[in-house]
């Protein structure tokens, strides 16, 4: 698959996707991950994106004409599945919306900042509108690096055993069990004796066990 991220601070993408499981599956071709400055597609002699809001107050809208030439010129070379708008106001980010993105062949990110952007671009160029929780970031560039990151990994193949992110929590609506690794016994902490007894159909059932468990405990809203 392929995603484009669209930013006016390129610089907040590269660490988080240039690292890890991310960076990986971008070196074994599983997903093509293209960061493109905003500004590049201004017209202004000084790259400027933003502009006052008419609605007066504090703090610049980013301005359409960048925005739109940027994502005139991607769709020319390519049919996006969802141009994404990353807002605080947008539908709420979560696995399913991860499992459903990854099964996508292009995805376009845009991430506002400043105050935000103008509503035509909203009303016009987007086709969803994403937050990653009820709270307000600097720019979407976060929320773009989140979005990515949850994709990336389910990808067939991104992940060393395949089985690992189905067995993540959220998958199936049940959080994940516990885990432990070596020593078996840490200043007299032990590991549940059931992991240590080898009996692989034993410790599956009580991984599910523990998984529903703690389901029940910590967010009985997932078993509804
Ligand atoms: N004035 C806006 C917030 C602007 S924050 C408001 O009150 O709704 C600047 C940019 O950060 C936004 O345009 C959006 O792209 C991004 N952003 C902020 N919080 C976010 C969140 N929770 N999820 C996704 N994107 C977010």
């Amino acid at each position: 698959m392929r995603i484009d991220i669209l930013t006016v601070v390129p610089g907040l993408l590269h660490g988080p996707l240039d690292h890890s499981i991310v960076q990986k599956a971008r070196k074994k071709g599983l997903v093509d991950i293209h960061i493109h400055n905003i500004r590049d597609y201004s017209n202004d002699k000084h790259r400027k994106v933003d502009d006052y809001a008419f609605s007066g107050g504090a703090g610049m809208v980013m301005t359409i004409e960048p925005i739109d030439n940027a994502i005139s010129a991607l769709k020319q070379e390519r049919e996006y599945d969802e141009i994404i708008y990353t807002s605080p106001d947008g539908e709420k980010f979560n696995q399913k919306m991860a499992n459903m993105l990854s099964t996508k062949n292009n995805i376009l990110i845009l991430c506002g900042h400043y105050k935000g952007i103008d509503q035509r671009v909203r009303d016009h160029l987007i086709t969803r509108e994403v937050s990653i929780g009820d709270y307000v970031l600097t720019g979407g560039e976060l929320a773009a690096a989140v979005m990515t990151d949850a994709i990336v990994r389910l990808l067939p193949g991104a992940i060393g055993d395949e089985q690992s992110a189905l067995s993540d929590s959220f998958q199936d609506n049940l959080l994940a069990p516990p885990v432990y690794t070596r020593p078996a016994e840490y200043k007299g902490w032990k590991v549940p004796d059931i992991l240590l007894s080898g009996n692989t159909k034993l410790i599956d059932e009580w991984n599910l066990q523990q998984s529903i468990e703690r389901t029940k405990k910590l967010r009985p809203d997932l078993l509804e």
